[in-house]
């Protein structure tokens, strides 16, 4: 009996089923604009979408700039110029996005703004995110509780503020979701932040730079650190809390009689994975990335199909032109007790393997 594929193949199909992706990509296809490499979870963000639009019968264009503006907004033009048929961003400057999306307004090309907002633009039509506010208040809450069970008997705790970069429109939800639980604190008068940094103009960290992070805690511990230590640090994702470890270990805390501050961190990043568990870090957050990829391939089919997408939030994000409507997924607290159970056991997310070398 003739097997089907040998049918197939005798009509001409098979060849040209073989030299196609698995399945063909005939659906439509999808820009995808990423912010940078130099961060693993958008290098997740980027295979994760690539290959779920793939398997739905996309074709994709994935492109990352390394945090420059200008590469970004060429990249987004050209796959303007190319045709794509629908745009998921994930802004480096989400103001910066008006003139090249005003252009796929006129060639009918909808616009997903991806994690981050898209701003003072009426030209994104959904955004896909992480509920940010609340990856604020899980950081604040881990903070207060790593102070108490770390520095049971110190009181006022010294604590320092690392905030994320002031261009990304979620720098400002995670450090407004942080200070809902800290203000609080240090109007009581049980933290004190003794450089007196405090609010994003102070303390914002453009591009998320590491070695920012590190400069900065090193002068932070030389002008305000010699005569008492730090016990707590609010870095508002993992590559601040990276900066951080690094220039308080050189200092000499983590050693000796001088603890690590309570540090927290956010996107779970393998280094800062390791370091929970050798308890460098305290805390960072979870935030499925793949989960991400799913809801905006079901917002595209939606889009495609001439649907409304599935959106849970319809208040919150105002872009400055008009309140986009949004999914918000929830974020997730990691630490030394749960780390195994959250990203190895129940998500899969990380191997053991991947943790242990
Ligand atoms: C993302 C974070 C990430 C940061 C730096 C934010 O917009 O939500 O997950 O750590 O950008 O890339």
């Amino acid at each position: 009996m003739k097997s089907v594929i040998s049918m197939l193949a005798a009509a001409g199909v098979v060849a040209a089923a073989l030299a196609a992706p698995a399945i063909a990509a005939d659906k439509g296809y999808v820009g995808i604009a990423m912010p940078t490499k130099g961060l693993d979870r958008w290098n997740k963000d980027g295979a994760s979408m690539v290959q779920q639009f793939e398997e739905a019968g996309y074709k994709t264009d994935l492109q990352y700039a390394e945090n420059e503006i200008p590469a970004q907004l060429s990249q987004v033009e050209n796959m303007i110029t190319k045709g794509v048929d629908v745009l998921v961003i994930a802004a480096i400057d989400g103001g910066s996005m008006t003139a090249p999306l005003a252009n796929a307004a006129a060639a009918g090309i909808p616009v997903i703004a991806y994690d981050r907002l898209i701003l003072n633009t009426p030209n994104v039509d959904y955004y896909a995110t992480f509920d940010n506010f609340q990856v604020g208040v899980i950081q604040g809450n881990s903070l207060v509780e790593g102070l108490k069970s770390r520095f049971p008997d110190v009181h006022p705790w010294n604590v320092e503020l690392f905030g994320g970069s002031p261009d990304d429109n979620n720098a400002y939800f995670f450090y407004n979701g942080a200070m809902s639980v800290i203000q609080p604190l240090i109007d009581s008068g049980d933290i004190v932040v003794p450089s007196g940094q405090m609010g994003m103009d102070k303390i914002g960290t453009l591009n998320w730079s590491n070695a920012a992070a590190q400069a900065r805690m090193d002068n932070l511990l030389s002008a305000y650190y010699t005569q008492e230590p730090l016990h707590g640090v609010y870095a508002s994702n993992d590559d601040l809390a990276m900066g951080a470890i690094s220039s308080l270990r050189s200092l000499g805390y983590g050693s000796g009689d001088m603890p690590m501050p309570i540090i927290t961190g956010q996107d779970s990043n393998l280094p800062n994975v390791k370091a929970i568990i050798e308890g460098l870090q305290y805390s960072s957050i979870f935030k499925d990335t793949r989960k991400l990829a799913e809801v905006t391939v079901d917002m595209v089919e939606a889009i495609s199909e001439g649907k409304e997408p599935e959106i849970n939030d319809t208040s919150t994000y105002d872009n400055g032109e008009k309140v986009v409507p949004s999914y918000l997924l929830e974020p997730v607290a990691v630490t030394q007790d749960n780390w195994k159970q959250i990203l190895v056991d129940d998500s899969g997310y990380y191997t053991m393997q991947q943790i242990e070398e």
